[in-house]
């Protein structure tokens, strides 16, 4: 039978029942599935077996104590404790035994003992503080980072590649993760026997969990490695490159597979996540597809009209006329020039704005005295 078995569900006593009632209950079933008593059924056989095991257990004062023992410490699923995490390793539909009920199928709580994530975790707060993470036997995938990374504003417009630094644990590069110093001679655990894990609990119901004293390696050095002081991983920085998609905004992420921390006995690295921060620029500014840059021209220029080479996303400079007679805040539109995104393309706003000279010449004094006076402006 399983690890974890449920054997007050087979045999459908509450944890809280007397030595008697289970008694009880037990001759009850027994005399029901008996095989003598139901040989045209096959699963009556199975069901007598669970029957017979739950009662070996609950049945013996002194077991059943340790059995509660490890139900308490939510070994067991369904088990209304502190330790939330083992509830959810009850298979659904893993219902309550009906005394008398249907057949030996619906009574089985089955646990997958290395997919608990209570007991892992339970395992981790209990041993975890002593010296590195106490690592369990079973592939465990890495950790996954987040970070928010400030991206150009034309990067983000254009789409390009930005260098991000990152902090991972990864595998100790001195001692490559075994935790022992270099010539150290490295024994098998005493503790564990070198079996890296350590039985808890006894019999049918025992569960593994990763020894608290290598850590689940299996074996112990000499001497730890001075760089992990043992634990076998190390903070690193890596650096990626992250490619930005075209028309990239704050707040974008990207997730990329495997590029997170390293996953612990062939488990599956974690991923990296990142959030762009688009920076704003001097020249351009964004409106959904559509570039707005700001041109400056001089008070002549806008005037009497000139021409202004405008400068695109992809670097290439486009002539621009203005007109003569053109007042700050006019827009022109130069078609095809904007952000292109998923097949779209938007275009480039040239917005002037006129820069007004802050001294004058006396010859521009004069000048511009007499083309106010000449037009009867007020000044
Ligand atoms: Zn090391
Ligand atoms: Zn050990």
């Amino acid at each position: 039978m399983a690890n974890g078995t449920d054997y007050y569900a087979v045999l459908g006593v509450p944890s809280s029942a007397t030595a008697d009632e289970i008694k009880k209950q037990y001759r009850r079933l027994a005399k029901q599935y008996h095989p003598d008593a139901n040989q045209n059924d096959p699963k009556a056989a199975d069901r007598f077996k669970e029957i017979s095991e739950a009662y070996n257990v609950l049945g013996d004062a002194e077991k059943r104590k340790q059995y509660d023992d490890m139900r308490k410490l939510g070994a067991f699923g369904g088990f209304p404790s502190g330790f939330g995490g083992g509830a959810r390793a009850q298979r659904p539909g893993a219902g309550r035994a009906q005394p008398g009920g249907a057949s030996g199928a619906a009574y089985s709580t089955e646990f997958d003992i290395g997919g608990i994530g209570g007991l892992g975790d339970l395992f981790s707060s209990m041993f975890g503080g002593a010296g590195g993470r106490a690592r369990s036997k079973g592939p465990e995938r890495g950790q996954s980072i987040e970070q928010t990374v400030e991206v150009p504003f034309r990067v983000a417009a254009a789409g390009g590649k930005v260098p991000v630094e990152i902090e991972v644990n990864e595998e100790c590069t001195s001692c490559r993760g075994n935790g022992a110093a270099p010539g150290a001679q490295v024994k098998p655990c005493g503790e564990c026997s070198g079996r890296g894990v350590i039985s808890f609990g006894h019999g049918s119901f025992a569960v593994n969990r990763p020894c608290p004293v290598c850590m689940g390696r299996g074996s112990i050095p000499s001497e730890r490695c001075p760089t992990c002081r043992g634990s076998g991983e190390m903070r690193a920085r890596r650096k990626v490159l992250i490619t930005v998609p075209p028309g990239a905004e704050s707040g974008t992420k990207v997730r990329l597979r495997g590029q997170g921390g390293k996953g612990a006995a062939g488990g599956q690295p974690g991923d990296l996540v990142i959030t762009f921060a688009v920076q704003t620029d001097r020249f351009y500014r964004r409106d959904g597809l559509d570039l707005i840059a700001t041109v400056p021209i001089n008070i002549a220029q806008a005037t009497l009209g000139s021409r202004v080479s405008v400068k695109t996303l992809d670097g290439k400079k486009v002539a621009l006329r203005i007109p003569a007679g053109t007042s700050a805040g006019k827009r022109f539109r130069i078609a095809g020039q904007g952000i292109e995104k998923e097949g779209q393309k938007g275009d480039l706003f040239v917005e002037i704005t006129i820069t007004v000279p802050e001294t004058l010449s006396e010859a521009q004094e004069k000048a511009m005295r007499d083309f106010a006076e000449a037009g009867g402006l007020k000044f």
